[in-house]
């Protein structure tokens, strides 16, 4: 699903120049729930917008199932984004003048999707994050949960073949946590490949593989028992 070799990334600043990507080697199967955990600053946003294709790396490769991600410009970079890509993030990032379905919809009308079909498909995601009845409902109506499990139904409406998540719980109180990882354990349990950046260990033991990064480079890469959110999450 996903190779990266020797991937460097540079911040240029005036004069100066911040080193925060120094080497970086992974690979990640399909089906993997991977956590890439670091201390605040240690590139982890970088990273996967590399891996997002939201930016470039300076140096290195980059294989996105099969495609070798360099040199692509606008238009090629962002159809591959739209075909292979979804994307969680931290603050949501949800339209507050569109409900949750139009959200949900959104991403399928710049695919060029009729109104009918996007619609139906959107609903049948907010279904599957638990929020149909919630479709007609502005984002500040939503508690912080459930505008993520919007985000969530709106990166997997597009049916990307990857989900980035970049602190998806880092806004939300424990309980809520673990009521997003449940869902995407269960997105994972599905087959789909996801990797979330976090720096809580327990939100990074309910993935499959720990990564962390450290002054640019990976300093750890294990597989771990996976806990189960489901089981901190109070039923009913
Ligand atoms: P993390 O997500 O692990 O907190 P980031 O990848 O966001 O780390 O940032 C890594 C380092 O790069 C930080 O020191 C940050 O200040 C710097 N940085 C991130 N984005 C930019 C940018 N666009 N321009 C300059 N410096 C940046
Ligand atoms: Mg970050």
């Amino acid at each position: 699903m996903i190779e990266i070799k020797d991937l460097h990334k540079s911040y240029k600043m005036g004069s100066n120049s911040l080193h925060v990507l120094k080497g970086i080697n992974f690979k990640a199967e399909d089906g993997e729930l991977v956590a890439i955990m670091g201390s605040s600053g240690s590139g982890k946003s970088t990273l996967l917008n590399i891996l997002g294709m939201l930016d470039e790396a300076d140096s290195g490769e980059y294989v996105l199932d099969g495609i070798p991600i360099k040199n692509l410009n606008e238009t090629k970079a962002a159809k591959y984004r739209n075909k292979f890509l979804g994307f969680v993030f931290q603050s949501f990032n949800l339209i507050n003048y569109k409900n949750a379905m139009e959200n949900v919809s959104l991403p399928l009308y710049y695919q060029g999707m009729g109104r009918k079909e996007r619609n139906e498909k959107a609903m049948k995601y907010l279904e599957q994050v638990g929020l149909k009845q919630w479709a007609t409902h502005l984002p500040n109506e939503l508690s912080g949960g459930q505008k993520q499990r919007v985000a969530i139904a709106r990166a997997m409406a597009a049916e990307p073949k990857l989900l980035l998540a970049d602190e998806p719980t880092g806004a939300l109180d424990s309980t809520t946590s673990y009521e997003v990882m449940d869902l995407i354990q269960k997105i994972n349990d599905a087959g789909n490949t996801i990797l979330v950046v976090t720096h809580e260990e327990d939100i990074a033991h309910m993935c499959k593989r720990i990564i962390h990064l450290k002054d640019g480079v990976i300093v750890e890469d294990k597989k771990v028992k996976q806990v189960r959110a489901a089981d901190y999450v109070q039923q009913g």
